[in-house]
């Protein structure tokens, strides 16, 4: 079959920004590939890190952790949302320990496993999820492994880092588990005061660049690509697309490239988006229109039908483009591309 779009994936990329989160967060890096990996494609991503040596893989729900089938040898995954009333069945078939989230999530991991190893969820001022700081007692008779926090606002300089930094350091001293840890992508960039015996880094590991310090260490892993369905002339004063918001100046050569909507590739492109090919760049001319986007291939002389141009991507400068937040640009793209990691 032959898919006219596609998502170039980069595993060396990958992996490489992998090592560089485990070395700036001075301790083991596990990795988030909830939401089949940020949309990369959880399973290869577990794949890939797995043979660079991540052993720590975390999931939000119980389908996701069956989806991921088997996991790298001693490799070790945790459900993110926990165990709700409906989920006990599928926790107790499954090697993956739940992140107990709330004192009912602790009362019921209690009552169907109690001897079973979890993981502990401590809320140090976020409000989304977590035991208050005064439920620290109801963690007695848990068998924990990792206790975790997690940080609301590390990819700003918020005071509230340094608030929650304390707060989790009393619950560590206070609730008994094998490991800490409280670190996404954002809070590693922090130092390695943050790093505590494990860090859980998502949107870093595929490109996103969380804070400034991350700027230049970290590299793009995902590249969409588009094919060209047909190359035109727009005459002078003519007008491109729905709702002919843009106008020729001048005789304008224009591809039109096969993405749109329901790829991810959302009206707030328009005006601001671009793809290249062989280094020349072809900005977004006029709106997304459904499935199909105008690009001005004025500086592609040769681009033809059938030939396969990179949309601009790197998700710092794409966000800033589109108003997308960098998760929002990843997690977006629709299972239309076809995923093919090199
Ligand atoms: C998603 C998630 C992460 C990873 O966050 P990023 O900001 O993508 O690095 C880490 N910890 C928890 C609890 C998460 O839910």
């Amino acid at each position: 079959m032959h898919h006219a779009l596609r998502l170039r994936l980069d595993s060396a990329a990958l992996v490489a920004n992998w090592r560089w989160l485990q070395r700036q967060g001075g301790a083991p890096a596990g990795a988030a590939v909830k939401a089949d990996g940020y949309g990369l494609g959880a399973r290869e991503v577990v794949r890939l890190l797995g043979e660079a040596g991540c052993r720590d893989f975390f999931v939000s729900t119980w389908a996701e952790a069956e989806a991921l089938g088997v996991l790298p040898e001693s490799a070790s995954l945790s459900v993110l949302h926990g165990v709700g009333p409906s989920d006990g069945a599928a926790a107790l078939a499954s090697d993956a320990r739940p992140v107990l989230n709330t004192p009912g999530q602790v009362a019921r991991w209690k009552e169907i496993a109690p001897s079973r190893a979890c993981d502990l969820m401590i809320d140090t001022g976020m409000n989304r999820l977590g035991l208050r700081m005064d439920e620290l007692s109801l963690a007695d008779g848990l068998v924990i492994d990792t206790l975790m926090s997690h940080l609301a606002c590390a990819d700003e300089d918020s005071p509230l880092n340094q608030v929650q930094l304390e707060k989790f350091h009393l619950a560590v001293s206070t609730v008994s588990a094998k490991r800490a840890s409280l670190a996404n992508s954002a809070g590693i960039c922090l130092g390695p005061d943050y790093g505590f015996d494990l860090v859980r880094p998502g949107l870093a590991l595929y490109g996103g660049v969380p804070r400034a310090e991350a700027a230049g260490h970290i590299a793009q892993v995902a590249f969409p690509e588009a094919e060209v369905v047909q190359r035109r002339t727009v005459k002078a004063f003519e007008t491109i697309g729905y709702g002919a918001t843009w106008m020729a100046e001048r005789d304008t050569e224009a591809a039109i490239l096969n993405i749109g909507y329901a790829d991810g590739y959302l009206r707030c492109f328009a005006g601001k988006g671009a793809a290249s090919v062989g280094g020349a760049r072809l900005p977004l001319i006029g709106r997304v229109s459904m499935d199909l986007v105008a690009v001005d291939c004025s500086a592609a002389p040769g681009l033809a039908e059938g030939d396969w141009v990179t949309l601009d991507y790197a998700l710092p400068q794409a966000a800033e483009a589109s108003g997308l937040s960098q998760y929002e640009l990843l997690t977006g793209l629709s299972q239309r591309l076809e995923r093919r990691w090199l």
